[in-house]
């Protein structure tokens, strides 16, 4: 089976989707790689890197996906090239399914069977090949170094000779993969860590990393089977606010990371709240590639509110390219691997299989993942 993996397009991105050691892997199965020329050079991996590894290199795009059984990469496929790919050929990389709809399409009409990373099940079996979660875990860390450095405070407790330092306060909204591990980061820093989270199995997790559990009565809140926060009702956002409000006045950084699966982030924290927040204090709104979770928080940008910082930076484990470019091409490598067939020397595509019909969105000419073909159903693209 012959592979193809196309370096990143988007100028934003600095991460690798398969390095190395993962080729030596996939090679070792049975696979036959091509990568394209300069794929690792955000990450000063080398063209001789990858051919010591066993893949070829690439210097026609157009023409190595053309000619691939198999492409793997980061982020979503650009449009204008799903018509090069060979019918029948699998896609694997990020989609956002929910909301690329025309590309969804697209690759239905050319018969590729694509797979969405965002929508591998966060099942035992599959957490080996979940990039959600690889990626916010250091999407976590990073959020939490930037308040860090952006802070005019130390997070420890300090006794010196010159005075005691009281730890920094953190508060930390929405305790899924990235908020347990901004948690677990503060905390080894030495910052007094809150958190809060509608779901309410994740206190005992706060409370198992040192942090406090901040309890706010929402009523009916609770989580769907994969373990999602269900969506507030506009009463509950609106009574959680007034419960975060005293918490974030409090607190000398804020991190938010809630989000609802599928649909636009909750807005937690109002532009009142921040300006309620001592000048100096940070907020890192996490969620802000998803619409946000505060108020005034800006896309790519740093907003200052009255002496407080508001980091709405994209890409957070970009910060830290290696290592997430090492966890995602691990994802990828296991993913493979888990529907290798020995037999045939190929990645096995079984719409049957309960894995695979998680994460397949399109397969055959069809949009075959239900809740995404219900929804395209519902949302007809404009002509
Ligand atoms: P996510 O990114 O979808 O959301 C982040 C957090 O925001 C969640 O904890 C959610 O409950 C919370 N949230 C939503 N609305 C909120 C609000 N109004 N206020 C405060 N918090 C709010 O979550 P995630 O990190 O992708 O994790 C989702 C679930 O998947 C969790 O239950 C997690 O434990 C589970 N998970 C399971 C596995 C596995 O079993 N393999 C792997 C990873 C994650």
């Amino acid at each position: 089976m012959q592979f193809f993996i196309p370096k990143e397009t988007s100028t934003d991105e600095t991460r690798v989707s398969v390095i190395p050691v993962t080729i030596s892997k996939l090679v070792k199965l049975g696979a036959k790689i091509c990568v394209e020329t300069g794929l690792g050079t955000p990450i000063h991996i080398s063209d001789d890197d990858y051919l010591a590894a066993g893949a070829t290199i690439a210097t026609d795009r157009k023409a190595a996906l053309s000619t691939a059984d198999a492409v793997l990469r980061l982020r979503k496929p650009p449009l204008d090239e799903i018509a090069a790919m060979k019918r029948g050929a699998l896609h694997v990389s990020y989609l956002d399914p929910f909301n690329q709809h025309e590309l969804v399409h697209a690759l239905a009409a050319a018969g590729v069977s694509a797979v969405s990373m965002e929508m591998i099940p966060r099942t035992t079996v599959a957490q080996k090949m979940d990039a959600l979660s690889s990626q916010a875990n250091l999407g976590g860390y990073v959020a939490v170094m930037l308040a860090a450095s952006s802070s005019p405070l130390v997070f420890p407790m300090m006794m010196t000779p010159s005075g005691t330092i009281r730890p920094a306060r953190v508060f930390v909204i929405g305790v899924g993969v990235a908020g347990l591990q901004a948690i677990a980061t503060a905390k080894r820093l030495g910052a007094s860590v809150f958190a809060f989270d509608t779901r309410p199995v994740v206190e005992e997790q706060v409370k198992s990393l040192g942090a406090k559990f901040v309890k706010v009565d929402l009523g009916e809140t609770g989580q769907t089977a994969q373990g999602y926060a269900k969506e507030l009702t506009a009463e509950q956002l609106e009574k959680q606010r007034a419960a975060m409000a005293e918490q974030c006045a409090e607190a000398d950084i804020v991190i938010t990371t809630a989000q609802v699966f599928g649909r636009k982030s909750p807005v937690i924290m109002t532009t009142a709240m921040v300006e309620k927040m001592r000048a100096g204090s940070v907020v890192v709104d996490m969620a802000v590639e998803g619409g946000g979770n505060v108020e005034c928080s800006r896309l790519g940008e740093e907003v200052d509110v009255r002496g407080v910082k508001v980091l709405g930076y994209a890409n957070l484990p970009g910060r830290v390219a290696r290592t997430a470019s090492q966890m995602y091409s691990n994802n990828l490598g296991n993913f493979v691997e888990h529907f290798w067939d020995k037999e045939s020397s190929s990645l096995k595509v079984d719409p049957k299989d309960s894995l695979m019909q998680g994460c397949l969105i399109t397969h055959s000419g069809e949009i075959c993942h239900e809740n995404i073909r219900t929804l395209l159903q519902a949302t007809p693209l404009k002509s």
